[in-house]
């Protein structure tokens, strides 16, 4: 199965995504994750991402797009991956498009995960004390929502008409939601 999933920053994305990853037994493909192995790494591609990352601004399409067709190529992404944080922009669904077009293949299912706006502020707000993440200062955490609805929110209604959209409630303890985003896959 080939899924995304969906959410604004403090949704539970990466926690749920491990979950579904291993449930469709797929590879899980989070630019997020790859972006932080290369600022750690220091590497051409970190030194430039880390600059967007901090100011709570997307990485350029084209840097994320290549980065993503790389890895969408590679054998274990071939018949079953969980993109998580990917796609983001009107940009990067018109290029996933193409790309899975030219691997032959197509997306089953987006699970998008809702949670309530101050929810999601609290909760980011209590991952900065832990996480150690550039990105999780409060003035960051606030346009990272604002980005996610004026650049992500938009690719809701994308999917929705494709009518592979699944929503899913965000709200409620880890175990609750990962029986949500069961129940809402497609057979
Ligand atoms: P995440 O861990 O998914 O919240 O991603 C952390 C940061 O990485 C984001 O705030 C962006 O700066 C960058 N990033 C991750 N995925 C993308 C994407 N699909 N497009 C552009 N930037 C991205």
């Amino acid at each position: 199965m080939r899924l995304i999933i969906m959410g604004p920053p403090g949704a539970g994305k990466g926690t749920q995504a491990t979950a579904l990853a291993a449930r469709i037994n797929g590879a899980h493909i989070s630019t997020g994750d790859i972006f932080r192995a290369n600022v750690a790494e220091e590497t051409e591609l970190g030194t430039l991402a880390k600059q967007y990352m901090d100011a709570g601004e997307y990485v350029p399409d084209e840097v994320t797009n290549a980065m993503v067709k790389d890895r969408l190529s590679q054998p274990d992404a071939l018949t079953a991956f969980l993109l998580d944080g990917y796609p983001r922009t009107l940009d990067q669904v018109h290029t996933l498009d193409a790309m899975l077009a030219d691997l032959g293949s197509q997306l089953d299912g987006v699970v998008a995960l809702t949670v309530d706006s101050e929810e999601l502020i609290a909760r980011l707000l209590k991952r900065a004390q832990t996480s150690g993440r550039t990105d999780d200062t409060e003035d960051v955490i606030r346009h990272r929502q604002e980005v996610y609805v004026s650049e992500t929110a938009p690719l809701l209604d994308v999917y929705r008409e494709r009518g592979i959209l699944f929503e899913v409630d965000g709200m409620g303890s880890i175990e609750d939601i990962e029986a949500r985003v069961a129940a809402a896959l497609p057979a």
